[in-house]
């Protein structure tokens, strides 16, 4: 059995399923850009919704904001992104191509033509999408496309006091589109220029951020096991003191044994008074937060939680894709755990053109879904065998197939995806727990 896979396999896999597609590729691509399919936007849902439900309904310290794409630029001035929000660019002086100084694999070649390097000096390319906002195009109008969620979350932080007055500690989730006009975008998903976050900020009186930041680590690693992640694949970076942001006094980078080599998954950074403090400065406006029960006030630090959907998505993809042989064949699936998978059922007639196999799939396809809403699929193209082959490449954990028996006894054949183990199974036993050998018959 093969275990691991290429960036290729992936790819391939989620184009010709439905999962992730190319964007504008009917018109030969946007570099950067992807469009999600049916399956991946259901993949994508489940992850986020995993995500929000762990770290906002499930807390009672975790206030959840869905603030605006574009913002008033003197964000962008405050945060510093507009002065610092760089990678360094250079160009190579014989095809005039264009890469990131610090991503090239041989700094003296270029990638594209292959000439010895002359590069010249690196210049610091800002990776903002600018746009303007109305009909004057001026100074005045300039705003971004944002190139993080944090900063809705950081300029919300006095309106959530205001209307909550929560206790500290307490956090402000969002997930939202983020933009970074990256200079070399690649490895499918990995590096886009129009992504997801899903990011916390977690106010924490000073004296306190250490044992916070702790505790955000082992919230970060029960998320990664709940995803379906492999801990041996993933790796704690402390992040030495010359590669952290200024302002960051501790950041830990977790990494994944991606296809394409270990690269960053999600970052955890305690970013000090940093945000509020600027916000303070230039806006002229009070950050302080008074404790509760006393007169004092403090400027709260900030434990930042920041993943991205598009790298766990990646992770998630390689660490379920399997490929094995049946009955001589090769087959390819997905080991998605249960509660990721698009869809939990597929349900079929063993055959279409019987309408009374058709009429009594059809009941159990809509009691099923009645259940498990937008987690089952009608599927009855092709023989039984390529229904199977289908649905272990998308992930699809259970195969219901309603065959002439199930008329006479109201029992259907279960096929586990994993160990294309079949059961036959009372209809009114496919619950939550079909695990094998519990409710068969
Ligand atoms: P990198 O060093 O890989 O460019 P970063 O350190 O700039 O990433 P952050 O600014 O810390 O990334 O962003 C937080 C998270 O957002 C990252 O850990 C990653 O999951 C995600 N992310 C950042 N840039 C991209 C991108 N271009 N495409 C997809 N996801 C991204």
């Amino acid at each position: 059995m093969k275990d691991s896979s290429s960036l290729e396999d992936i790819v391939s896999l989620c184009k010709r399923r439905g999962f992730i597609y190319q964007g504008s590729e009917v018109y030969g691509g946007l570099s950067g850009t992807w469009d999600y399919g049916p399956l991946g936007v259901q993949l994508k849902r489940n992850i986020m919704n995993l995500w929000w439900k762990k770290f906002v309904d499930e807390r009672d310290d975790m206030y959840g904001v869905d603030a605006a794409i574009l913002m008033n630029q003197k964000v962008w001035q405050a945060s510093g992104h507009v002065d610092t929000f760089t990678d360094p660019l250079v160009e190579c002086s014989e095809c005039k191509g264009r890469f990131r100084a610090d991503k090239l694999d041989d700094p003296n070649r270029c990638p594209t033509c292959g000439s010895e390097s002359k590069f010249g000096e690196a210049k610091q390319f800002n990776m903002m999408f600018k746009t303007s906002v109305g009909p004057v195009a001026d100074e005045g109008s300039v705003s971004y496309l944002r190139p993080e969620t944090a900063q809705g979350i950081f300029t919300n932080y006095k309106n959530i006091v205001d209307s909550f007055y929560p206790d500290l500690p307490f956090g402000i989730a969002q997930i939202g589109k983020a933009f970074r006009n990256e200079i070399s975008p690649r490895d499918f998903v990995f590096r886009s220029r129009e992504f997801e976050q899903m990011e916390i900020e977690y106010f924490v009186h000073p004296d306190t951020w250490e044992q916070h930041f702790e505790h955000w680590l082992d919230q970060c690693k029960k998320f990664f096991e709940e995803i379906g992640l492999p801990a041996e694949r993933i790796h704690e970076l402390e992040v030495p003191e010359n590669d952290r942001a200024h302002y960051s006094k501790r950041t830990v980078d977790f990494e994944f044994d991606y296809p394409i080599g270990r690269e960053e998954l999600m970052g955890l950074a305690y970013r000090t008074d940093f945000d509020l403090g600027n916000i303070q400065r230039a806006s002229g406006k009070s950050m302080e937060y008074r404790i509760k029960g006393s007169n004092e006030t403090v400027l709260p630090h900030v434990i930042e939680p920041s993943f991205g959907v598009e790298r766990a998505i990646m992770a998630v993809l390689v660490s379920a894709y399997r490929e094995d042989e049946q009955n001589g064949e090769k087959r390819v699936y997905l080991a998605l755990p249960e509660h990721l998978a698009p869809a939990k059922y597929a349900v079929s007639p063993l055959l279409k053109n019987k309408p009374e196999l058709v009429e009594k799939a059809r009941k159990v396809y809509k009691d099923l879904s009645k259940k498990y809403p937008g987690r089952v699929m009608w599927d009855d193209n092709g023989n039984i065998g390529k229904r199977y082959r289908r649905q272990d490449e998308i992930g699809t954990p259970y195969c219901v197939v309603i065959d002439f028996d199930s008329l006479e006894d109201d029992s259907v054949t279960v096929r586990d995806r994993d160990t294309t183990e079949q059961k036959r199974i009372k209809i009114t036993d496919l619950t939550d727990d079909l695990r094998f050998g519990e409710a068969s018959i």
